[in-house]
């Protein structure tokens, strides 16, 4: 996951820097103000963080210029993810000359990638807090609090938070994301994941359960479970992974397939959806519990970076293009009407025209319904930054990133097109954004469907013909 791409569930641009509201317990009163940046999994861990420090009598604001405390949760995906940042930093350093006790603190990626050294790089900055850390939130607010810098940027090998309730925020009310692991223990040569969030760890699959349960029971109808890389998910057994999986005996384990099964049986009203896959560890049993269970639904992110080879080794990615055309089979010959999505990155170090050939073949093969696409950022302290020269000129990264968007474009039309005429069940997430008469939702397939309001609401589960579309969205009728 999240590697060049974000992975883990995109988070939409109209998200990115969304400010926190939560419901306040009595207490000290000091408002908060949360700015969430990048991935899925930040926007799940902002829920953390409101959690704790709510925990400790913290109200939320939206408004930046109320809070006592302000936390920006940060990416280090890319470079422009970190400049990003650094601009929000400089608004919030014109706040802080009105109000000049209020505390800044940078949580996140960016600041698990700089630790002490975003203290001396941005004078502003009172808290760095890594991903593994937010438990110790409240003690180094007071410890800034009392006029001196905190840091906290320790990795753990156990921390999933599986004992803290999150408190919903932002959103849609409808759908939610669960994270089921943390941490990755692939080490994707472009990828900064490793580093800032650390070693891969699952999360007790009864607080996983418990967690849906009452998702279900606040009124919401799906569920997104999270992580970097969730086929690897396995929880018990007693010791590492690797030594349970080079034993071979899994007694007492669980595994990913046997997870969604299990929030699969919380209820048939309750959907289920999981980001990120990944194509060397996807095992044929997810597919068969997708084909299994209709709540689980038939869509998956399935990143493959690069159609060529000799690149996929050089990314360590650990599967071929041959690998990948054959799980891309499997899938469509078990889930046949499973929605596709992937991550591209063209421009990667030595990549040839032939290797970008060999991008663009696949796209037109495999025919993606959508894809998340980048060149290449180098990333400092990866072992493509250590190893490789980041030698491809930046016009050709920007050419080749061109065309494989236009492939795309074209690819997501034609996928749109060929549901034309069908009927899918859609879970309405809200009033469509262009128009207050119509209300849009997804179906299965992760494909955005809107459709004259009628007397449906947000929550409900809708059939809804399909009469036309567009590149991006798919547009009809409810139908009995
Ligand atoms: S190391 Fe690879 S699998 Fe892990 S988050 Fe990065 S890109 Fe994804």
């Amino acid at each position: 996951m999240q590697n060049q791409d974000i992975s883990v569930k995109e988070i939409d641009e109209t998200r990115q820097g969304e400010a926190l509201e939560m419901v306040a317990k009595g207490g000290s009163g000091k408002k908060l103000y949360i700015e969430s940046y990048g991935c899925a999994m930040n926007f799940s861990d902002s829920e953390i963080v409101a959690s704790v420090l709510i925990d400790e009598g913290f109200e939320t604001t939206k408004v930046m210029e109320e809070a006592d405390v302000i936390f920006v949760n940060t990416c280090a995906i890319r470079d422009n993810a970190e400049q990003r940042v650094r601009g929000r930093l400089d608004q919030f350093r014109k706040v802080k000359k009105s109000k000049p006790d209020m505390v800044i603190g940078v949580m996140g990626c960016m600041a698990e990638r700089l630790k002490s050294k975003l203290l001396e790089e941005e004078k502003l900055v009172d808290i760095v807090v890594g991903p593994d850390s937010y438990r110790d939130l409240p003690n180094l607010v007071r410890v800034a609090e009392s006029g001196q810098k905190a840091v906290n940027v320790l990795l753990s090998r156990e921390e999933t938070y599986a004992d803290i309730n999150p408190v919903r925020l932002g959103g849609n009310g409808v759908s939610a994301f669960v994270s089921i692991t943390r941490g990755c223990d692939n080490m994707c040569s472009f990828c900064v994941v490793p580093f800032t969030r650390g070693r891969e760890r699952s999360r007790d699959p009864e607080s996983i359960v418990a967690e849906c349960t009452q998702l279900l029971a606040n009124g919401y109808k799906e569920v997104t479970l999270l992580g970097q890389n969730v086929d690897s998910y396995l929880w018990g057994g007693g010791g590492l992974k690797k030594d349970i999986i080079a034993r071979g005996d899994l007694t007492g384990t669980v595994s990913f397939a046997e997870l969604l099964i299990m929030v699969a049986k919380i209820s048939p009203e309750l959907r289920v959806r999981f980001s990120t896959s990944h194509p060397k560890d996807m095992h044929d049993d997810v597919l068969y519990a997708m084909a299994e269970y209709h709540n689980i639904c038939s869509y998956i992110h399935l990143p493959v970076q690069s159609g060529s080879t000799r690149l996929l080794e050089l990314m360590n990615r650990g599967y071929s293009r041959e690998w990948y055309f054959e799980r891309m089979a499997k899938i469509k010959e078990i889930v046949p009407n499973c929605g596709l999505s992937t991550d591209i990155i063209t421009g990667f170090c030595t990549e040839t025209e032939e290797d970008h050939q060999d991008t663009l073949s696949l796209m037109q093969e495999v025919g993606f319904d959508f894809a998340y696409m980048f060149k290449y950022s180098e990333r400092p302290g990866t072992a493509a930054a250590k190893k490789m020269e980041d030698d491809i000129p930046e016009e050709i990264k920007q050419r080749r990133l061109a065309e494989v968007i236009e492939i795309q474009a074209k690819n997501s039309h034609e996928s749109n097109k060929k549901d034309l005429g069908k009927t899918f069940e859609v879970l309405v997430e809200g009033t469509s954004k262009k128009s207050e008469e119509m209300l849009q939702g997804r179906n299965p397939q992760n494909k955005v469907i809107v459709f004259p309001k009628e007397n449906f609401k947000k929550g409900d589960y809708v059939n809804v013909l399909v009469t036309d579309c567009t590149s991006a969205t798919l547009l009809g009728t409810a139908v009995k």
